[in-house]
């Protein structure tokens, strides 16, 4: 028995200007064939699915297909997705026959006039192996779940956390999912509801018996352990994405028709009348690093989503860097930057050299204004370790040649490439403790919870500019569909499954 698997990853952003090129896919590995299965035998969804089809009794051949994951970022240009697309598709022809499929996506990819990308690769992976070979695909939680990937794999396997703690976990799922198609020839039945909706990260934490996401995290967990459901998820799509068929979805696969379009029916209209309890609390940003300051004993976490990299925001934002440098912080406050042009200048000067820095408005212009700071750099560092906790398990991260720049207590980290800035191993790889720091700047919406919301004094959601706003609605979007809530507040709807 022969499975293929394979990974496309990245969530995109459309208010991101930067595009995303191949280049960008190689921090993370770019893997094929036999590399892939031995480079993700323990890492996130792939490392799952990989432990959980070893315990097989039929002991299948695992042939790896492709592996492109990026970090969150701006739309693909059609070159790097039609590269990519054609890698798959030449991966897969080799690999033939196989018996079944497993693809690790995110769900909300998006390439410049291509608004939907896994469904793309799903269309084309079937039209490869014809209607009677199962594919299975897992998705971020934050995925824009179309009507075309829901026709191009027999289940769809969503996370059910946020922060995204079950990455590893859904690709075990994903397995247990592929062994009943393949080996138990079980027929699945899918239901799926597209809801008029799109709600904010910032509240959505599965985690918190206080969240409105806990409950319906229960929910799906309890329905996948019924054994007529074969998998359950609620995709709240991440919402910069100014694409046609936006909107957040619930996917359910079972035995039987009745059972996936109840449950379906049943979610969809309880994650409709919840919406309101997703709206966030911010403090405006100014206000908030005066109130940080003030509360001087413990860890103060100041999560800035709007320039979220976990968002696909660019991290280059400099709005909250500038408030932290008015004050004068008892212990390190730190705060991070994409910025590869800061790197290579201070790599240039060298540590101890004492400059006037211009951070900032290089990659994008809109929510990125210059800066001009005195600093001194501190400490050169390649910012690569392993990311365990909210996106990854055991996942090698390469965010390139660093740097720490210092303005009195204020530490700025700049990297040459994006990627998870709210970690506490990425501020541990550059010499710090975060949870002895008097502040962190966490560019993360509600991910970066699973690591401080047990350690900090307090956290607070800071009303910032970034191509992820919070407050997503008051920004211009030309092609979502309407009516949309929060765009059209008064909308009514009712679920009536596909
Ligand atoms: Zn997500």
């Amino acid at each position: 028995m022969r499975i293929a698997i394979g990974q496309l990853w990245q969530e995109s952003n459309t208010f991101n200007p930067v595009p995303t090129t191949r280049s960008d896919f190689e921090p993370l590995g770019i893997y094929f064939g036999d590399e892939l299965v031995s480079k993700l035998a323990d890492v996130n969804e792939l490392g799952g699915f990989i432990h959980s089809v070893r315990s097989w009794p039929e002991m299948p051949q695992l042939v790896g297909l492709a592996r492109f994951g990026a970090w969150p970022g701006g739309p693909a240009t059609p070159e790097t997705i039609a590269a990519i697309l054609h890698d798959f598709v030449a991966a897969l022809e080799k690999a033939l026959p196989v018996e079944g499929i497993y693809l690790a996506l995110h769900g909300a990819m998006v390439a410049d006039g291509m608004p939907d990308v896994e469904g793309e690769l799903l269309g084309r992976v079937r039209t490869i192996v014809g209607p009677t070979v199962p594919i299975v695909a897992s998705l971020d939680l934050h995925a824009n779940v179309t009507q075309r990937m829901v026709a191009g794999a027999e289940a769809l396997v969503l996370y059910h956390t946020a922060p995204h703690i079950d990455v590893f976990e859904t690709g075990q799922r994903a397995a247990k999912v592929l062994r009943r198609l393949v080996v138990d020839k079980v027929r699945p039945q899918t239901a799926f509801v597209k809801l008029p909706l799109v709600v904010p990260a910032e509240r959505a934490n599965t985690q918190d018996p206080a969240s409105v996401s806990f409950g319906f995290r229960e929910f799906l967990q309890r329905a996948e352990a019924d054994p007529e459901v074969i998998c359950a998820g609620l995709a709240t799509v991440q919402p910069w994405l100014d694409i046609p068929e936006l909107g957040s979805a619930v996917v359910v696969t079972a035995t039987h028709r009745g059972k996936a379009t109840a449950l379906c029916r049943e979610l969809a209209e309880a994650v409709w009348q919840r919406r309101r309890d997703y709206l966030p609390e911010l403090v405006d940003l100014a206000e908030a690093v005066r109130l940080a300051h003030e509360q001087s004993d413990g860890l103060i976490v100041l999560g800035d989503a709007a320039d979220a990299t976990n968002s696909g925001s660019t991290g280059e934002g400099t709005a909250i860097l500038a408030e932290l440098v008015k004050y004068a912080w008892p212990r390190p406050a730190l705060t991070t930057m994409v910025a590869p042009y800061a790197v290579a200048e201070a790599a240039h000067r060298g540590v101890g050299a004492r400059y006037t820095a211009r951070l900032g408005g290089v990659r994008e212009q809109r929510y990125s204004r210059p800066l001009t700071l005195e600093v001194e750099v501190v400490r050169l560092f390649d910012a690569r370790f392993t990311l365990t906790g909210h996106i990854g398990r055991n996942m090698p991260i390469n965010m390139g040649p660093s740097v720490v720049l210092r303005h009195g207590n204020v530490y700025l980290l700049a990297t040459t490439h994006s990627g998870p800035q709210f970690a506490p191993a990425f501020f541990q790889c550059a010499g710090f403790d975060p949870f002895a720091a008097s502040l962190v700047v966490a560019k993360s919406p509600c991910g970066f919870r699973a690591a401080y919301q047990d350690r900090a004094r307090r956290i607070m959601m800071v009303r910032s500019p970034g191509c992820a706003p919070s407050e997503f609605w008051r920004h211009p979007y030309a092609r979502i569909p309407r009516p949309l809530w929060p765009w059209d507040e008064g909308l009514s709807w009712s679920a009536a499954p596909a």
